[in-house]
């Protein structure tokens, strides 16, 4: 470290991650989800946010945690999590099975090959299963002929204890919604007392008693929204990640000069404009065209010209008191994340997976 830093890094980037919003949102999800238990989603680095951090501050209100990466759900264990883990994409070959049964992991299995090779191990230990049906969604999961042939065969296994049936919607938050899933899921499953695992975000809030047994909440649990046309402040959502950072140099320009790489900004008078540090390597969408909406010092204002690397330009025309080292807020508290994703032509969910690792996360005081 160099003398005279402290720990915090010089750079003024910064991802302030509140817990008590995280706990707020898990709160909403309870309260939409009733009687049905919750997965809180934490794949992706609990997309994005820090996963240990995370899992801490929901660990004594979850009733468990998804992800998809062997590695942190055995970090997890690791560092003495108790709550049932449920492994989304199941495993990818059989030689992980030993350690979903070392680290107590619930798999999903999508595919009759694994079922056929879980019930081919003795593990030393049973485990719940998950099995995942394709309704609609057409990426993963069995068939109704697969589904008999995968419950007959654990039905034998000496590795499986309870059984619960899952699939996952295509368009809960559009206009097919999910009825046309949950019938087939119906037809699939019929005669079937076993738990279900369905709704998504967009389903719980949409569509509640589309949940079965276990819902799995993940972007509305960071206080992003799974819906296009209703923000995450109509749901009751409350951001959880705020990037911030400062105003780094402040200029006056004429009319005529132009901002950045690509010089596709120019200024139509007189201008005053400051320079943001942050840019596409911290995770801001580079496709954020002019007019993006930023905070300087609590201030709504537009970005100006081409996102770069490291540095992205602001307008302070209309904000006179605005100068070096004032805060920039580039989304969470007081700009959701997913206005930022719309003008770049994304959702909420891709801006926050990509925060970047030199991002340095802090808690909210
Ligand atoms: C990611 C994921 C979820 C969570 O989805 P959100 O839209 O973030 O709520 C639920 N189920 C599965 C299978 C997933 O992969």
């Amino acid at each position: 470290m160099i003398a005279g830093m402290t720990s915090a890094t010089a750079r003024p980037i910064r991802a302030i991650f509140d817990s008590a919003a995280l706990r707020h949102n898990h709160a909403v999800a309870r309260h939409h989800a009733g009687s049905a238990r919750l997965w809180s989603v934490v794949k992706a680095n609990a997309y994005g946010h820090g996963l240990e951090r995370t899992v801490a501050a929901l660990a004594d209100v979850a009733d468990g945690f998804a992800l998809i990466e062997l590695e942190a759900a055995m970090v997890l264990r690791e560092a003495g999590l108790r709550h049932p883990i449920l492994m989304l994409e199941g495993c990818y070959s059989a030689e992980e099975l030993p350690s979903f049964a070392e680290y107590h992991l619930t798999p999903v299995f999508h595919r009759l090959a694994q079922v056929d090779e879980f019930c081919a191990l003795a593990l030393p230990v049973r485990l719940p299963v998950y099995l995942k049906l394709n309704t609609g969604m057409n990426r993963l999961g069995l068939d109704a002929a697969e589904l008999a042939a995968a419950l007959d065969k654990l039905a034998y296994s000496s590795s499986a204890d309870s059984i619960t049936l899952m699939t996952h919607f295509a368009d809960a938050d559009g206009e097919r919604g999910v009825a046309w899933q949950m019938a087939r899921f119906d037809a699939m499953c019929a005669g079937r007392s076993l738990p279900r695992s369905l709704a998504n975000s967009a389903a719980l809030i949409r569509f509640p008693e589309a949940c079965g047994d276990w819902a799995r909440p993940g972007i509305m649990l960071y206080g992003s929204t799974p819906f296009a046309d209703r923000s995450a402040e109509d749901l009751g959502l409350r951001p959880v990640m705020t990037l911030e950072s400062e105003l780094i140099a402040v200029r006056d320009l004429a009319a005529g000069e132009h901002v950045g790489y690509g010089c596709i900004f120019t200024a139509e008078r007189p201008m005053r404009i400051g320079v943001v540090a942050g840019g596409y390597a911290d995770g801001y969408p580079r496709h954020a065209s002019t007019g993006t909406p930023i905070l300087v010092d609590g201030q709504r204002t537009r970005t100006l010209g081409r996102v770069s690397m490291d540095k992205m330009c602001v307008d302070l025309t209309e904000l006179p008191d605005a100068g070096v080292g004032d805060t920039v807020t580039l989304w969470g508290n007081g700009l959701s994340v997913d206005e930022v994703a719309a003008a770049a032509g994304t959702i909420g969910y891709e801006l926050l997976c990509a925060l970047a690792d030199r991002v340095p996360i802090i808690e909210a005081e």
